[in-house]
């Protein structure tokens, strides 16, 4: 099957451009093997014998699953000459030759191979969904090509026709185009506008599935909720349809959360007698190839972060799709032969609302993480400021994050990175929460801080709907830390590990209590690796306390990791207003455990949080209660740089444009806007 695909056909061809040049674009249709094949083929022309092939993919499932086919394609163990490194999951051993890996983890790997000299070629993969992790690996890869490296090999693919975008950025390098053969796709508009688009939506479904003929159906939605509720409605009516009078159907969810052994089904042979239903999210819009599908219903939405450096606040938020992906999700109805794509929107909506091209990540991320890490790697001869992007993010999203990671004590008054900040940078967490861990080891609570780390990490920990979580949630009994009850989340958390250790590690107790044995597990093996790498990179110094555990010491912690994200209560109710640059009015977030109150029913006055997120109102989640006098470094920090702002750096006013200028010329240097007025 594999030898059918358009990429494989192309195998010369693919050879003689990657021998010839540095760096290849290689533009093709999705489905039509980049992604399982490239790497193959350079493999098969020896490009391993100098190093290993590296396939970097924005998602993880996705890196996951396609090395899984390859290392069956290539009839090998996975893990061995074929193998995937995501975050916290490293299957790779000294037989791999082949590594799927996220971008994040080929940019952590990075800070400690600045050449990546392990690798012969780098393959960028799914270029297209210019995810912040892929756009900051094209900057820096660009600066590696050719120049430092001269024998690494950097391929870059994408499925939509902007090769000639990213071949100008790599000075002109040769594009390729491999011919799709992507049979026609009819393309249904709806008349208007549904009111309701999952429920116009199941509809379609329904009505495809009565009247015509065999092919399986993909129906997009945006999130594993709506999934869920898109599944129930399907089932509930399909089982009213009187029996014979249509064929069968299995209907089966594709999104990111869902387990391993689940799917598995959806790349299962598809049954002939029967029809498939698929309700994916837009993970099946080109990261993840589903074949058989000759349906698509594509209500033109998706859900997306967006960041905004003005409040510090993510809002995940449902948006209209842009022509590009309406265009992708239409073709994955044409591959195996001619299909139908029912946009539920009108054509006019289409031309005339539908913005041209997404907008890329970069643009509505924080760039915390990010700056950091370009921060890490010494680029001597970079500002940050300047850095080269494929699309450069706002100014604002910069100073953003330069800002935050000088809160964090990550960089200086004068942009350069401190050893702390090289600490955060390595550990593969959020900075805030890296700064907290490197804070807890100090006060020698780093036991309690690493398992709250690692509780932090494992999405989804509580079982959803389940009685037994909410009302455990809110009543566990801290046993083990009679103080820690009514502290916050994160104590919370560690009550729960702490617990569950007691008992054993076992999964009954995860069932009693409401919460996933898979993420508890999970959270232990997170826990194990942010140790051992903390530890190897403090040379094993850190010091454990046999005793009950510091809370004290532990919120303090805390405090000083979210020192850039602190609240102060209200005096007389109990919204918070975040501080910084950006205060916002704001409330603790429904799905919070129960905090301490006193007498007069209010919340603890400080505290910090890990989130601030907008899902119809600004709420901050993950919440721990902290002192007002612990706050006081944090708060002197920020008040220099609002002096700062008023100074001048981000208003063009023009009483204030000399000294801007002046000070604009030596903060630039460092990279950080602003530092003369900090004392
Ligand atoms: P592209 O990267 O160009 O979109 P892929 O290499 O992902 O194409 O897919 C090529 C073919 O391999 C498709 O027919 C797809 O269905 C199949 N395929 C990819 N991943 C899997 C998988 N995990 N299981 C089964 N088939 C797969
Ligand atoms: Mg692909």
């Amino acid at each position: 099957m594999a030898d059918e695909l358009p990429v494989t056909r192309f195998e010369s061809e693919i050879v003689d451009l990657v021998k010839k040049h540095d760096v290849v674009v290689i533009i093709g249709e999705t489905g039509s093997g980049k992604t399982t094949q490239i790497s193959q083929i350079l493999h098969r022309a020896h490009f391993t014998a100098s190093g290993m092939i590296a396939i970097t993919q924005p998602r993880r499932v996705a890196a996951v699953s396609v090395a899984r086919r390859v290392a069956s394609e290539m009839n090998v163990r996975l893990g061995e000459e074929v193998g995937y490194s995501i975050r916290f999951e490293d299957r790779t051993s000294d037989k791999t030759q082949i590594k799927y890996l996220t971008d994040g983890c080929l940019l952590r790997e990075l800070l400690s191979d600045s050449e990546l000299k392990q690798y012969s070629v780098i393959i960028l993969d799914e270029a297209h969904e210019r995810s912040l992790n892929t756009d900051v690996l094209l900057g820096l890869l660009k600066r590696l090509a050719g120049r430092k490296c001269p024998d690494l090999k950097i391929v870059i693919t994408s499925a939509t026709l902007d090769g000639e975008k990213f071949s100008s950025f790599f000075s002109g390098c040769p594009v390729m185009k491999i011919p799709g053969k992507l049979f026609p796709v009819e393309v249904l508009y709806s008349t208007e506008q549904p009111i309701n688009y999952i429920e116009s939506a199941v509809q379609t479904a329904l009505e495809i599935h009565t009247q015509e003929g065999p092919g399986d159906i993909l129906l997009f939605l945006t999130g594993k909720d709506e999934i869920d509720k898109a599944i129930k409605k399907l089932e509930d009516r399909i089982r009213l349809l009187e029996e014979g009078s249509c064929m069968d159907a299995v209907i089966l969810p594709l999104h990111a959360s869902l387990e391993p052994e689940l799917q598995v089904r959806v790349f299962a042979p598809s049954p002939t007698t029967c029809r498939r239903i698929i309700v994916a999210t837009n993970i099946a819009e080109t990261s993840l190839t589903v074949d058989g599908v000759v349906f698509v219903i594509d209500p033109g939405v998706v859900k997306q972060h967006q960041y905004s450096p003005a409040t510090g606040m993510y809002s995940l938020v449902v948006v209209q799709i842009s022509r590009v992906q309406a265009t992708q999700r239409a073709g994955r109805a044409g591959r195996t032969r001619p299909g139908k794509c029912y946009r539920l929107y009108t054509e006019t909506m289409f031309e005339n609302e539908l913005a041209a091209v997404t907008v890329p990540e970069i643009q509505r991320s924080s760039l915390t993480s990010a700056v950091l890490h370009l921060k890490s790697l010494d680029l001597k001869e970079v500002n940050v400021l300047e850095f080269e992007f494929l699309d450069p993010p706002s100014r604002a999203s910069l100073e953003d994050a330069l800002q935050q990671l000088f809160i964090i004590d990550a960089i200086r008054e004068d942009g350069s990175i401190t050893s702390l900040g090289k600490r955060m940078a390595v550990l593969p967490l959020e900075p805030s929460l890296s700064r907290a861990l490197l804070a807890a080891e100090e006060a020698s609570c780093l036991n309690e801080a690493l398992t709250i780390a690692a509780m932090l990490s494992c999405e989804s920990l509580f079982v959803a709907n389940s009685k037994k979580s909410s009302s455990n949630k809110r009543d566990l009994e801290f046993k083990n830390l009679p103080d820690g009850k009514g502290l916050g989340d994160h104590i919370q958390l560690l009550q729960i590990y702490e617990e569950w250790r007691e008992d054993g590690f076992r999964a009954e107790w995860c069932e009693q209590h409401g919460v996933k044995t898979r993420s508890m597990m999970f959270a232990r093996d997170i826990r194990k690796q942010l140790s051992q790498i903390i530890q190897w990179e403090s040379k094993g110094s850190s010091r454990y306390k046999q005793k009950g555990p510091d809370l004290v010491a532990l919120r303090k912690s805390l405090c000083i990791g979210f020192s850039n994200r602190l609240a102060h209560r209200m005096q007389r109710h109990n919204g918070y207003r975040t501080l910084g640059t950006k205060s916002q009015l704001v409330q603790v977030h429904p799905s919070a455990c129960s905090m301490e109150v006193d007498d007069d029913g209010l919340l603890p006055e400080w505290v910090v949080y890990n989130e601030l997120v907008n899902t119809g109102r600004p709420y901050i989640r993950n919440v721990c209660a902290v002192e007002g006098s612990w706050c006081q470094p944090a708060l002197k920090k920020l008040s220099s740089l609002s002096v700062n702002k008023l100074g001048g750096t981000q208003s063009n006013s023009g009483q204030r444009a000399k000294q801007e200028e002046k000070e604009t010329v030596q903060t630039e240097k460092a990279g950080l806007e602003k530092p003369s007025a900090v004392q």
